[in-house]
């Protein structure tokens, strides 16, 4: 007879894996493609979800309602990764907002090498149907983030239907995008303060960077638009911009944003005023850096694969190539995020520059890789110098220090 004694509990699972759109429910109608975000498993999450970080509450202002909470750890819901992702299920809603918001905090966490906590015992709320309108904002007084809902236009035919419902809180960008803000309002609470262009534009220019570096958490996803590509990932549009439904039902006729495309005009950085146009050429700054690394570390594969000449035959890339490419892909985006995100250390409490950050991100960086095999940092400080921006005494050489010159490190 068989004793049930003496046997090991089973442990809780490390992860929790939870399904959403990929990158919002447009994108996914017109590819079929959904992600599976990969996050820490909370014991005792709460229906909500309503764990140690995040709360959803999801009180609906506009038709003063209470939708009914996820329960994440109901047996059939834990069994699937968690609710197929619905427009008209309010609860995959939530899942969705806490899965990337988890997401968002737990790749901070591993950048800067510590837990991250909100002030005492705070915690972040997501509203996921906080109002009716074409907006998704962070709240510092509330610590919340609102998520709201609208209408697609009556002309709006491109990908949505005319008049559908479109929810701000199903983009993987926009969550991404303002939990950023969050975060960073929790590290640098001043930064709410504009002493200069640059701070709001900062705050713009990061959590675009979380939120489009987040889609390289996906390495099947990359590895189709590198296949898609032929590895061209400067062509890849729909990897490289953010809040595709989002731009194009507000009028805007494609994303949001996108980090690639525009060729660098130095002046336009000293005339742009509006914080995420101004974020936007850091931003595009970053991914120039971005994809001249990405470009000189898959050099090699390419000669591997073309005997030599480095120029791709036609036809499709075989399966291996993309594999290898989509891996330095990732790897590169998690180096170059990283390095933006260690920067936050070395940032002024108060009166932050675009001077700051670059000198901030170079100091921080050469702690870390002193020798910078990859010459990232020349790339970054060059490409952010093609677009005008510059702290006084950082130079492109990795060898020299970048300490000294004007220490407001005004950049405009
Ligand atoms: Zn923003």
């Amino acid at each position: 007879m068989l004793s049930t004694h003496n046997l090991p509990s089973v442990p809780a699972p490390d992860r929790r894996r939870l399904r959403a759109f990929a990158f919002d429910p447009m994108s996914s109608r017109l590819s079929g493609r959904f992600l599976t975000l990969d996050i820490p498993f909370e014991t005792g999450l709460k229906a909500g979800p309503d764990g140690e970080l995040v709360q959803v509450v999801d009180y609906d202002a506009t038709r003063r309602c209470w939708y009914q909470p996820v329960d994440l750890d109901d047996p059939p819901v834990l069994a699937q990764d968690g609710l197929r992702p619905s427009e008209s299920d309010p609860r995959s809603h939530q899942q969705i907002a806490y899965a990337v918001t988890m997401s968002v905090i737990e790749r901070f966490q591993r950048f800067t090498g510590r837990r991250f906590r909100w002030r005492g015992d705070d915690r972040l709320r997501l509203v996921p149907h906080a109002f009716f309108g074409r907006n998704a904002y962070f709240d510092p007084e509330r610590r919340a983030v609102l998520f709201g809902y609208y209408r697609a236009g009556e002309t709006d035919t491109e990908a949505n239907l005319p008049g559908q419902m479109l929810f701000t809180c199903l983009s993987v960008d926009i969550i991404a995008h303002e939990v950023t803000h969050a975060i960073v309002h929790r590290m640098r609470p001043l930064f709410t303060i504009a002493t200069n262009p640059d701070v709001f534009a900062f705050h713009e220019a990061f959590a675009d960077l979380v939120a489009l570096f987040h889609h390289f958490l996906f390495r099947d996803i990359v590895e189709e638009f590198v296949a898609a590509s032929r590895s061209e990932l400067a062509d890849a549009a729909a990897l490289l911009s953010l809040a595709d439904e989002f731009g194009r039902s507000t009028g805007r006729g494609g994303p949001l944003r996108s980090a690639v495309g525009s060729e660098p005009v130095p002046a336009e950085f000293r005339e742009t005023r509006e914080p995420h146009t101004r974020g936007a050429i850091f931003v595009a700054a970053v991914f120039d850096a971005y994809l001249a690394t990405y470009k000189a570390q898959i050099a090699d594969l390419r000669r591997l694969a073309t005997g030599g000449s480095g120029v791709l035959g036609d036809g499709e890339l075989s399966p291996d190539l993309v594999r290898r490419i989509a891996g330095e892909a990732v790897r590169n985006a998690d180096r170059v995020l990283g390095m933006v995100v260690r920067g936050f250390d070395y940032l002024p409490p108060v009166d932050v520059t675009f001077g700051d950050v670059v000198r901030a991100v170079v100091t921080a960086d050469r702690d870390l890789f002193p020798d910078d095999a990859i010459n990232l940092r020349g790339h970054l400080v060059e490409a952010l110098r093609r677009r005008g921006i510059f702290p006084p005494g950082v130079v492109s050489s990795p060898t020299r220090r970048c300490c000294g010159g004007d220490r407001r490190g005004r950049s405009a």
